[in-house]
């Protein structure tokens, strides 16, 4: 049995991934949010919105707002002010080994 696909489903996938790559253009949860609902009322054709676009627009809002929080916490290396990838262990504090031994010379 075929799955169909559910484009409430879909289209949530898509804004949601395109929140990774959206790095210049910042947008508020509440903005993106209502962006998304404006979207599905022109796909409902005015209609409101389905329970799954309701909690599509909700989820957006959440993961927007979370996203934006996360790159508020950007962490940098001490020595050389470098972003830390955000694969750094918790504990690191510079961005290399250079960078750490150049802070352990001056040290
Ligand atoms: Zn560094």
């Amino acid at each position: 049995m075929a799955v169909k696909p559910d484009p409430v489903f879909t289209k949530l996938t898509k804004v949601l991934s395109a929140l990774k790559e959206t790095t210049v253009k910042e947008k508020s949860g509440e903005e993106a949010a209502s962006e998304l609902k404006e979207d599905f009322r022109r796909e409902n054709g005015g209609a409101p919105l389905t329970d799954s676009q309701r909690q599509a627009v909700r989820r957006t809002k959440v993961r927007v707002e979370w996203e934006s929080t996360r790159k508020k916490h950007v962490r940098r290396c001490v020595a050389c002010g470098t972003q830390l990838p955000v694969t750094a262990r918790a504990d690191a504090k510079t961005c290399s080994d250079a960078c750490r031994q150049k802070l352990a010379r001056n040290r």
